[in-house]
């Protein structure tokens, strides 16, 4: 089963495309090309505008995603205006000097996030399906670690101790918002490979 992923992102492409290995789903390059507008009001809407434009022009099932931090405390901000909180182009050492800021004031009980990864899975005959993915943290005051990116050294993971940028990737994917979406999504690729195979459509 051949897929495409719905970005010019490389490192989205083969993070992604490492999950799909083991089970024989393979990632079709993606012809560089230019993206309508992230016009939806969700995550979900967004990955789905980016999968729909990939399918329609590569006639590949695609994956398409969107993801972001999510803020009790901002009313869900920055929320699928995480990437350019700050402005543009993207900054994420000036999103998380941003985020501490609208945080000011704020005590460790009122410091609950959520990140979350929306996967839209876009077949050429215009079906769509998708999931999502979540993680609960709480936002410190300061950051700590310096793996990952993003808003990753201001995530504490109260289950873990430990923030986002201080897991491994490995780690960090067992319990991420994106590696949570991609495990619900590969049975929808395998269902939809074998449906390939015998020439069902039935889902
Ligand atoms: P996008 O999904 O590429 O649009 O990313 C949206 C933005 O959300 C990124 O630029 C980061 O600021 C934030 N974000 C999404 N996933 C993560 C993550 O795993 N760690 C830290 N920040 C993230």
């Amino acid at each position: 089963m051949k897929v495409v992923i719905a970005t010019n992102n490389r490192h989205k492409i083969v993070e992604i495309g490492a999950s799909f290995a083991p089970h024989g789903i393979v990632i079709a390059p993606l012809p560089r090309m230019t993206f309508p507008p992230e016009t939806g009001l969700t995550f979900a809407e967004n990955a789905s505008i980016k999968a729909v434009a990939a399918s329609q022009s590569t006639g590949y099932v695609s994956i398409g995603d969107d993801s972001g931090l999510c803020v009790d405390a901002l009313g869900g901000q920055p929320g699928i205006n995480s990437a350019r909180y700050a402005g543009s182009p993207t900054d994420d050492n000036a999103n998380n000097i941003k985020l501490l800021q609208e945080m000011h004031g704020t005590t460790r009980d009122d410091r609950s996030a959520q990140f979350v990864c929306a996967l839209a899975v876009a077949q050429p005959d215009g079906a769509l399906e998708v999931v999502e993915g979540r993680v609960n943290g709480i936002i410190l005051m300061s950051s700590r670690g310096v793996a990952g990116f993003g808003y990753d050294p201001l995530f504490f993971l109260p289950s873990v101790g430990k923030t986002m940028a201080e897991l491994s990737p490995i780690e960090k994917d067992a319990i991420s918002h994106r590696g949570r979406a991609v495990r619900l999504v590969i049975p929808i690729l395998l269902r939809l490979a074998k449906a390939k195979r015998t020439g069902s459509t039935k889902k």
